[in-house]
C-alpha cells in the first residue's frame, strides 16, 4: 500500500476520551473509530489486524479438530426460552422485536442456537464427539463500555461448543482446547496464563479464565512464578497424551482469579513465588455438562441403543478484545510494537526523499519484493513525520530509504521492537524481513 493514498490517518494529539494506553494507541495509530458508545468501525489498519489475529484463532482450532461453521448474529427469543436463560440474562442481553411482533435478540453467545442445530443432525454415538466454532460478532450492553475495543458492546468472538458421549469425553475436548488456547495466545507474543474461574451465566463447574497480565486488567489475579516461564510453544499441538500432560502441568501451579482465590492454598505457596497482578481475560473455556443439551431435547443413540444426552462445553476467546491486550503488552512512548505474527504490515518503507531517482527505485523494489506486507511512505512529508507515524503504527520493520544509501543499493533497516539498526543490500535486507 502506497500512503500516498492510503486511508490510514493517524493522530498527533491524545484523544481526552481514551484513558488506557491501548486505546490511545489504537486511535491513534488510526485502527478503529467509535461510532455509538462501545461500538467501533475498523478501518483498514486495525481490520488488518483483526484479519491476522482471527487466522492464528481459526489455525489452532483447526488444528485442535474443531469445525468452523458461521451463525448468525440475530437469534429467536425461543431458544432462549427453552434453555430457560431469557429472563435471568438481564439488561446485557439487546432485544429486539421484528415486524411480525416476534422477539429476536442480538446474540451474546451462542449456547442455544449451537445445540439446536447440532440436535437436527446428531443421531448415535457414531455422531460425537464433535466440536463446532464460529468467529462472529457479538452485542452485549455492558452497563460501562470502556477502554476501547477492549470492552465494547459489540465485539468479535470465537466460540466453540464440543459434544461428547461422556464425563470422561468432555474432559478431553476440554483439555483439546486448553492446549489450543495456550498455542493461540503464545502465537500472538502474549503469556495468557489459564486460572480457575467462575462460570458465570454460561453456567457449569470446570472453567479456566485465559489471562494475561497488565496493569490495566479490571481483575486481580494470583498466580505461581512458575507459570510465567513455561515454553508452550515448544509443546507437540497434535499428541491427545499431551493434551492431558499440558493441563495436569498448568493445573498443578497456583492460579486463580478474585472470585476463586483460596487464602490457604495460597498462603501454601512460598513468598517467592507469588505473583499477585492484574489481568486482561482473553479466553474463557467452560464445562458445563448436559446443561443444555437436556432442557434442548438433544439426544442421541448409545452404543447399547440407550439414549444419552451429550456432555458439552463452550470456549471462548475475544478476539477484537486481543488487539487491545497485544498492544497493552507491547508498546513504548512512540506507539505499538506489534509482534511479527499480527503486525497489519511487516514493513514500513520510509523514503526520504522521495523524487530522487535512486531513492525512488530502491523502494519500489522493495515494495515489489515484499507483495501485500509492506508500506511504502511516498508521501511530501518530513523525515521527521514519517519516523514518528511508522514508530506510532509498530510496523516489525522500517526500511529507511535516503539518497545517499540508495545510491549503494544499501537498505537501512531498524526494527521496531528493539531500536538495532542494520545496513544491508537490497537481498538481504529483504530476506530479514520475510
Ligand atoms: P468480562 O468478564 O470481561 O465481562 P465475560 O466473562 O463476560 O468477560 P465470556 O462470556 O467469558 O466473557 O466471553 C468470552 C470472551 O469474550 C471473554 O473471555 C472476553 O475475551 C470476550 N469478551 C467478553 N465481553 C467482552 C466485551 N464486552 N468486549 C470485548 N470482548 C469481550
Ligand atoms: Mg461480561
Ligand atoms: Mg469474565
Ligand atoms: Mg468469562
Amino acid at each position: 500500500m502506497r500512503l500516498s493514498r492510503a486511508f490510514l490517518p493517524t493522530l498527533k494529539e491524545t484523544p481526552a476520551e481514551a484513558q488506557i494506553v491501548s486505546h490511545r494507541l489504537m486511535l491513534r495509530a488510526g485502527m478503529v473509530r467509535q461510532t455509538s458508545a462501545g461500538i467501533y468501525a475498523w478501518l483498514p489498519l486495525g481490520l488488518r489486524v483483526l484479519r491476522k489475529v482471527s487466522d492464528i484463532v481459526r489455525q489452532e482450532q483447526d488444528l485442535a479438530g474443531a469445525q468452523e461453521i458461521l451463525m448468525p448474529t440475530i437469534q429467536a427469543a425461543e431458544l432462549w426460552k427453552e434453555s430457560g436463560r431469557y429472563d435471568g440474562y438481564g439488561k446485557e442481553m439487546l432485544r429486539i422485536i421484528d415486524r411480525h411482533d416476534r422477539e429476536m435478540l442480538y446474540g451474546p453467545t451462542n449456547e442455544e442456537m449451537v445445540t439446536d442445530i447440532f440436535k437436527t443432525y446428531a443421531k448415535s454415538y457414531r455422531d460425537l464427539p464433535r466440536n463446532l466454532y464460529h468467529i462472529q460478532w457479538k452485542f452485549r450492553d455492558e452497563i460501562r463500555p470502556r477502554f476501547g475495543v477492549m470492552r465494547g458492546r459489540e465485539f468479535l468472538m470465537k466460540d466453540a461448543y464440543s459434544f461428547d458421549l461422556d464425563a470422561d469425553g468432555a474432559r478431553e475436548s476440554y483439555r483439546r482446547m486448553f492446549r489450543a488456547y495456550l498455542r493461540t495466545f503464545a502465537r500472538m507474543g502474549l503469556k495468557a496464563i489459564p486460572m480457575q474461574a467462575d462460570t458465570g451465566p454460561i453456567g457449569g463447574n470446570l472453567s479456566h479464565e485465559f489471562i494475561i497480565l497488565a496493569e490495566t486488567g479490571e481483575s486481580v489475579v494470583y498466580l505461581h512464578k512458575d507459570l510465567l516461564e513455561f515454553d508452550v510453544l515448544a509443546q507437540d499441538p497434535s499428541g491427545t497424551g499431551e493434551a492431558s500432560a499440558v493441563m495436569d502441568f498448568w493445573t498443578s501451579r497456583y492460579a486463580a482469579t478474585d472470585e476463586k482465590h483460596d487464602e490457604a492454598a495460597w498462603d501454601a505457596i512460598p513468598a517467592e513465588s507469588q505473583i499477585t497482578a492484574r489481568g486482561i481475560e482473553v479466553g474463557h473455556i467452560f464445562y458445563f455438562g448436559t446443561k443444555y443439551s437436556k432442557p434442548m431435547g438433544l439426544t442421541v443413540a448409545g452404543p447399547d441403543g440407550a439414549t444419552v444426552v451429550p456432555e458439552m462445553g463452550s470456549y471462548g476467546i475475544g478476539v477484537s478484545r486481543l488487539l487491545g491486550a497485544i498492544i497493552e503488552a507491547s508498546h513504548d512512548e512512540e506507539g505499538i510494537i506489534w509482534p511479527d505474527a499480527v503486525a497489519p504490515f511487516a514493513c514500513a518503507i520510509l523514503n526520504l526523499k522521495p523524487g530522487d531517482a535512486a531513492a525512488d527505485a530502491l523502494c519500489e523494489q522493495i515494495y515489489a519484493a515484499l507483495p501485500n506486507e509492506a508500506v511504502l511512505d511516498d508521501r511530501g512529508e518530513r523525515a521527521g513525520a514519517k519516523f514518528a507515524d511508522a514508530d506510532l503504527i509498530g510496523y516489525p520493520w522500517q526500511a529507511i530509504i535516503g539518497p545517499r544509501g540508495a545510491a549503494k543499493g544499501i537498505v537501512e533497516l531498524k526494527r521496531r521492537a528493539t531500536g538495532e539498526r542494520l545496513e544491508l543490500p537490497l537481498d538481504e535486507a529483504i530476506a530479514r524481513i520475510k
